[in-house]
């Protein structure tokens, strides 16, 4: 794999720009990395453990003849960080981003964008529940999506290279438009993060099951079902409140769903449970024949971390 950018800046130093951080290294796609976070401790141990090749204590200084700039922080900072590097960022640079929802990172970046700088958001679908500068791993995104929601009249340059950037940390690319893509991610993913906390949350207050029982026996649904109900609460308060309309449609359809099944069970009507089951054991068996997880007992996730 050939270098793509001569230096790719880095604003936030967790689990995904880490990630990439090592990815990047793996295939030399870059000269020179500098990345930056928020606080004097997350940097410390970026230079402790060499993440990126100089970690600035500024985002200013970070973003300085970046010919790539890659914001990975929370979806409720961008707008700051943006306003932030705006005035710093180089002509003809590509400026990036990889949060979970896309059209409200372009609402809350757009009025800060410098003339000549290329704005093309993305959103790799790859992740683990765990956080920060030591999460990261250099094979999170290898044969994972990744999204890119480049606005009308975007540089198609830009695009192709930012694309080529993507392959060669292992992704697969699609390119779709933001409002799509926060539609199809309320379904594949925020809906069911929700859920998730939501299942915790009401394990946490059956008082019949103690908190004993839960884990002893969360082999049973409980653990595979909600492993990324440990993900990051600060990320999944952005998620939701950023992705509203989006969720509460898709969350809209699934409690209509849940009534239709809550139904069939109290009418012990097995032909309609076993119907639906059938219908999305077929629809989960495809995920596994897509490539998008395994059929190992453990789906794969010790070897992998995600
Ligand atoms: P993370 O591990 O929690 O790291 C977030 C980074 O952002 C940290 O370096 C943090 O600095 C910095 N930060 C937080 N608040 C900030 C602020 N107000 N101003 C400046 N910097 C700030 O997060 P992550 O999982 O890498 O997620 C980053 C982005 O990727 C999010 O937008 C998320 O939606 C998206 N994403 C996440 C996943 C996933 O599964 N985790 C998957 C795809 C996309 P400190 O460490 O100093 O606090």
């Amino acid at each position: 794999m050939s270098v793509i950018y001569q230096r790719v800046a880095f604003i936030g130093l967790g689990l995904i720009a880490s990630s990439m951080a090592h990815a990047i290294r793996r295939s030399g796609l870059a000269v020179t990395t500098t990345g930056t976070a928020r606080s004097a401790d997350t940097r410390k141990v970026a230079r402790e453990i060499g993440l990126v090749d100089q970690v600035f204590d500024t985002a200013a200084e970070t973003v300085k003849g970046a010919d790539l700039v890659v914001l990975c922080v929370p979806m409720g900072a961008m707008g700051t960080v943006a306003e932030e590097i705006a005035p710093h960022l180089e002509p003809g640079a590509t400026l990036t981003d990889v949060g979970s929802v896309k059209q409200a990172v372009i609402d809350a970046v757009t009025p800060f964008l410098p003339q000549g700088v290329h704005f093309i958001p993305g959103h790799p679908l790859a992740g683990t529940e765990h956080s920060g500068p030591r999460a990261g791993f250099a094979e999170l995104f290898d044969n994972r999506w990744c999204i890119l929601t480049p606005p009308d009249g975007c540089d198609s340059q830009a695009l192709a290279r930012l694309s080529r950037f993507w392959r060669g940390m292992g992704a697969n690319l699609d390119v779709m438009d933001a409002p799509h893509h926060d539609l199809v991610l309320a379904v594949t993913s925020h809906t069911p993060h929700l859920i998730a906390y939501t299942m915790v949350g009401v394990a946490d207050d059956l008082r019949r099951v103690t908190d004993s029982e839960v884990i002893k026996y969360s082999a049973a649904g409980f653990r595979d079902f909600t492993r990324i109900a440990a993900s990051d609460p600060t990320m999944w308060r952005d998620v939701f409140l950023t992705n509203k309309d989006a969720t509460l449609e898709i969350l809209g359809r699934f409690t209509e769903e849940l009534f239709a099944l809550q139904r069939a069970i109290r009418q012990g009507d097995g032909d309609l449970l076993h119907a639906y089951f059938t219908r999305t054991r077929a629809i989960r068996r495809g995920i596994i024949e897509a490539g998008q997880d395994t059929d190992a007992p453990d789906f794969g996730r010790a070897k992998s971390k995600g």
